[in-house]
């Protein structure tokens, strides 16, 4: 195994082209390694043994790291963690929103995955969301998706863990309760959206007390949401899925508490009690591919994640040679069939795009220079000509994201591995806190295909799930985990987890410098979106190479968990973008 780690790299480095003999940037040496696991900061990097957690937050981190010292497994742990994110990281997480977990179980040697995503009300159709701007669809009732994380936590529990809700969900009652010292991050993101919260007498109550955003430093306390998560822990699910706390879930949606006076549009939404009592949390199976000799697991449909990550390293692994530039085009091809052919719909043929040969097909596709923008999707119909290009029809533009969501990891010390991204669409989902519960709601249904746009497999319908680039991923080894990771950032999600695995398996950079490393994100867009750190390494040859490049000030904020030899875990979080993460482990000592 370790030899394996370390050729790699090394055969990707000799391979390659001039772009790959870039040492790994400055930024990544200078990464700060966790000393204690008792600590009073966040610190992005952390090795150990027994257990190890990696969150965007630290109170976060710790729940998970709690759950673990007291026995709890790792599932246990990222329930935990996710719900105090809830509280910390209200604007990306929250009971009212949805997600993805991809787990692989040490007992059992197998990868599972849950599927917590938010459904449309039955009421949807097609043309629900069309017409409508997309701003206007963000803040309202109308965006708002039947929660699922609540019944994704039930399930993973009730399959997985060894704990219940109640249990689970005391450390995010504790941080809630107690409160949590508002950083830079949580007071930007209020801050960018004061204009719609205090539109909504609920939201402007919690979220600007006084009128404004709480001052960095002050300790914010959500007793409301303590208490719903306190009544969730006793009544169980059944409170939000049909009873009392759906009920006003509901007439929140249908009828948003907008501020006397506030001039904004806020379209009502279509969701019913009965939409809440049908909704119901999915084991799937998770999609696998191959790249160099390692299982890559990832989540399949309704997000794109698993297909569109496992496409594009398999483009890569057809080419002669992998850089930056072979980077960018296998995930440009991957977004143009992701669009085409990937939505929560029957028949996506998950199988074929996943297969060698239409990645060699699509493989053939690339040259010395940047293919014209749009690429046209490929043709996934199990009949492959090797180098012929078989344009499959028109290529749509890859839709617009909400940068936000989280994603954690934890591993505990049985070798069980979470990857779990949780989200609530917008920071700030809907921007529509339910009235004294202490919760926002999401605005996920804006990730359909608004339309008209006739063929799309992600227009909306009833009880349908929007198409989600959630990537939560975990790599085995012969058998073995040897690295999990997932990011935040609507579409860029996929392009991160390809970046960081190229950055790790084919520049052979160290985990924590991957995930440092500047990045850029080409989803089939005339543009590609690239941080300064990247332009300033890459994009003089790029350009001449026929790129064209936006600047993005972020891209990102990952966190990932390797297992390295002798039983030691690294644990790694973001050393900057979006304030930075926490990386914990168990003990520092075998
Ligand atoms: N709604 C996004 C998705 O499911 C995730 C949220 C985000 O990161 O923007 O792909």
């Amino acid at each position: 195994m370790i030899t394996r780690r370390l050729a790699l790299p090394l055969a990707g480095i000799l391979t390659g082209s001039s772009i790959l003999l870039v040492p790994p940037p400055a930024a990544a040496s200078s990464v700060e390694r966790a000393s204690p696991v008792e600590q009073a900061e966040k610190k992005p990097v952390a090795e150990g043994y027994g257990g190890a957690v990696a969150t965007v937050d630290l109170d976060a981190s710790k729940a998970a790291l709690e759950v673990l010292r007291r026995g709890g497994n790792a599932m246990d742990a990222a329930v935990a963690a996710a719900a105090t994110l809830g509280v910390t990281e209200p604007y990306s997480a929250g009971l009212a929103g949805g997600g993805f977990i991809v787990y692989y179980d040490a007992r059992r040697k197998k990868v599972h995955t849950i599927d917590g995503r938010e459904t449309a009300p039955r009421a949807m159709t097609a043309t629900s969301l069309e017409g409508i701007p997309f701003d206007q669809a963000v803040t309202s009732g109308l965006s708002a998706g039947v929660p699922g994380s609540v019944a994704q936590w039930e399930l993973a529990l009730r399959r997985f863990g060894t704990i219940s809700l109640r249990q689970a969900l005391k450390p995010a009652i504790e941080v809630a309760s107690r409160g949590f010292t508002v950083d830079q991050t949580f007071y930007d993101q209020t801050a960018a959206n004061v204009a719609r919260f205090k539109d909504f007498t609920s939201t402007a109550k919690l979220y600007l007390p006084g009128g404004a955003p709480p001052p960095v430093g002050s300790t914010f306390r959500n007793p409301e949401l303590a208490d719903t998560y306190r009544q969730l822990g006793k009544r169980g699910g059944d409170w939000l899925y049909g009873g009392q706390l759906g009920s006003e879930v509901v007439a929140t949606v249908k009828s948003p508490p907008v501020t006397p006076g506030s001039t904004r549009n806020v379209r009502p939404g279509l969701m019913e009690l009965s939409d809440l009592k049908a909704y119901r949390a999915l084991e799937r199976p998770p999609t696998m591919m191959t790249y160099k000799g390692m299982d890559v697991y990832g989540m399949a449909p309704p997000s794109s994640g698993g297909s569109t990550v496992g496409e594009a390293l398999n483009i890569l692994e057809a080419l002669p040679k992998i850089g930056v530039h072979e980077y960018l085009e296998a995930s440009r091809l991957s977004f143009a069939d992701r669009n085409k052919y990937v939505g929560d719909i029957p028949g996506v043929p998950l199988k074929e795009l996943l297969s060698d040969g239409f990645a060699k097909e699509r493989a053939c596709m690339i040259g010395e220079r940047a293919m014209a923008h749009p690429a046209a999707p490929g043709n996934p119909d199990g009949t492959y000509e090797p180098c012929q290009a078989t344009p499959g029809g028109q290529s749509t533009e890859t839709a617009a994201e909400g940068p936000e969501t989280t994603h954690l990891v934890v591993t505990d010390r049985w070798g069980d591995v979470v990857a779990y991204n949780i989200t609530i669409e917008s920071t700030g989902g809907n921007g529509i806190v339910v009235p004294g519960r202490g919760f926002l709601l999401n605005n996920e249904l804006t990730d359909f295909t608004a339309g008209p746009a006739p063929g799309d497999p992600n227009l909306p319908g009833p009880g349908k799930r929007p198409r989600s680039s959630m990537a939560p991923t975990i790599v085995l080894d012969e058998g073995r985990p040897l690295l999990a990771l997932g990011s935040p950032g609507g579409s860029t999600i996929i392009t991160t987890v390809l970046q960081i695995l190229v950055n790790r398996w084919d520049l052979g950079m160290p985990l924590p410098d991957a995930l440092a490393a500047p990045r850029a994100t080409q989803r089939n867009t005339a543009q590609t979106q690239a941080e300064q750190g990247f332009l300033d390494r890459y994009g003089a040859e790029l350009t001449l190479r026929g790129h064209s490049f936006a600047l993005s000030p972020e891209i990102g904020a990952a966190t990932a968990v390797e297992f390295l030899p002798g039983g030691q875990l690294q644990a790694v979080a973001e050393p900057g973008r979006r304030g930075g993460g926490s990386a914990l482990v168990m003990s520092e000592h075998r």
